[in-house]
């Protein structure tokens, strides 16, 4: 069988990844998403935990995971650090992301990378590039009632993402989420019945 067209989902912080990649979930797409697959390798038992402890001291390492508060200090204020520590995961989450692309049986698969254009990684296993937006406003909204943390500290870590202009300048598809759900499900459902006709065309 033809490897599956590659779709690659990015989008600001806040801007709807996970909603949108639950909803093409339910379209039966194979969802791969790179954060999620990064937790489980740091989470309790995760494969990833004896080399952090090796590398940065088992005082990153709290009841069996990744301290992540502690290590998002650390990274956050230290560049070398950052760089070691994505030198240990990357490698682990790509093997596991192409382990998961090699078992998709679908005709497509969505990979959700949120610093896509930011890190570069996946861009070989990108045929397109979807993109998720809205307002700076609204993530901003959104990720204060989700996360407690404040617009400075919002707007600081949108400040180390690629502008929202760059990223639609760059994006093969737009899926716009600034309004209600089932808007986005509809969107959502017009860009899947696209890649399928894409996939049949091609
Ligand atoms: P992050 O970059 O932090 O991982 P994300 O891009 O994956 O975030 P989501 O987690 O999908 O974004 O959405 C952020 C928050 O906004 C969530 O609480 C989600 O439920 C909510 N949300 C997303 N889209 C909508 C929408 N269309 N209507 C209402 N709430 C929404």
């Amino acid at each position: 069988m033809a490897r599956p067209l590659g779709v690659v989902l990015t989008g600001g912080i806040g801007s709807g990844k996970s909603t949108v990649a639950g909803i093409f979930s339910k379209f039966g797409a194979c969802v791969i998403d790179t954060d999620e697959i990064s937790h489980s390798l740091t989470g309790k038992g995760g494969a990833a935990l004896s080399r952090i402890a090796e590398d940065f001291g088992t005082e990153y390492i709290h009841d069996g995971s990744l301290d992540r508060t502690r290590m998002r200090e650390l990274v956050f204020s230290d560049q070398k650090s950052k760089q070691r520590l994505e030198s240990i995961l990357h490698p682990m989450i790509r093997a596991e992301v192409v382990k998961r692309i090699e078992k998709c049986a679908f005709p497509y698969y969505l990979l959700v990378v949120p610093l896509f254009f930011e890190a570069g990684h996946y861009f070989d296993l990108a045929d397109r590039v979807l993109v998720v937006d809205c307002v700076e406003k609204k993530q901003i909204e959104r990720v204060a009632a989700r996360s407690g943390l404040n617009e400075k500290m919002i707007r600081a870590i949108m400040n180390n993402q690629v502008s929202r202009s760059y990223r639609l300048d760059h994006a093969d598809d737009i899926l716009e989420n600034g309004g209600e759900m089932g808007e986005l499900e509809k969107a959502a459902y017009r860009l899947h019945c696209k890649y399928l006709d894409l996939i049949n065309r091609s």
